[in-house]
């Protein structure tokens, strides 16, 4: 707990008496240091790929001058690093775009088995270039529940591309849809059959740019931004995300969104 104690002095004929106001700042504090993190990790973020921008710049006006498949391969890479800030910047956008929704609740009645199957279709293609088997399972007669259509279509394309970028092993990826009726919710579990996640990671995987392991989720494109989006989509539904894995088994993300 931070206090902030103000001391004011009060006159009192020949005494010194004095007035001692007590605040509670703990949650400012921790606002502010919780800024002031993202701040330096959006700008560390963005400093590396233009560190090596700039390199290779250079490199082309220099040492590759005149050799032409040098510079193919610099200006490959060079694109290869645009891509990554314009992914970064994509997602900084949308965090603060579903941040700033969240307190408004859609409303829309949404297929989501409709939109399920439209994600899956989309991104099959992407999955099976990356020797994944992508299926979808789901019940008829799903009825309509209350979101936000892009948004659900946001949250499935994240949870789809993670598990296809980690599922090194089984190399199947099922999403099912599945209502419970007790609780008045829907569940849509996204599983594969990856590496699985160490338990003691799990808290700490909707936080922003956290990653198990940082070189590995660049080198696949990663922006560590996905499942803190996933997280505040959740949030605006008033649903949960549960993220259940085991190491060499595979992980399976949840979500349950309240069907009324
Ligand atoms: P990233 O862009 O790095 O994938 P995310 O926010 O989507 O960022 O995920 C955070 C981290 O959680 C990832 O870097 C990865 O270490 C881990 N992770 C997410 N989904 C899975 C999964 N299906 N299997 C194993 N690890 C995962």
């Amino acid at each position: 707990v931070t206090w902030l104690v103000t001391v004011t002095p009060v006159p009192n004929g020949g005494r010194h008496d004095a007035l001692c106001a007590f605040q509670d700042i703990t949650e400012q504090e921790l606002i502010g240091s919780f800024r002031r993190d993202f701040v330096a990790n959006v700008s560390h973020e963005l400093r590396s790929p233009l560190t090596t921008l700039v390199s290779i710049i250079d490199t082309l006006r220099g040492a590759a001058r005149d050799d032409p498949a040098a510079r193919d391969r610099f200006l490959t890479a060079m694109q290869h690093e645009a891509q990554r800030m314009a992914r970064l910047v994509r997602d900084l956008l949308s965090l603060s775009r579903t941040e700033a929704e969240e307190r408004r609740r859609p409303t829309t009645p949404v297929d989501v088995a409709e939109l399920a199957r439209d994600v899956t279709d989309t991104l099959r293609p992407q999955a099976e270039a990356a020797g994944v088997v992508l299926e979808l399972a789901a019940p008829p007669g799903i009825p309509p529940i209350p979101a936000d259509a892009d948004q659900l279509t946001q949250l499935l394309q994240n949870l789809i591309e993670n598990a296809v970028k980690y599922d090194t092993l089984g190399r199947r990826v099922t999403v099912r849809l599945c209502p419970e009726q007790a609780e008045g919710m829907l569940r849509i579990d996204v599983a594969d059959q990856g590496e699985g996640i160490e338990p003691q990671h799990l808290p700490r995987l909707t936080e922003r740019f956290y990653r198990v392991d940082r070189a590995r989720s660049r080198e696949q494109g990663g922006t560590g931004l996905g499942l803190a989006i996933v997280k505040h989509i959740v949030n605006r539904h008033r649903g949960r995300l549960a993220i259940a894995s085991e190491r060499g088994r595979g992980t399976t993300v949840s979500v349950f969104l309240p069907t009324a």
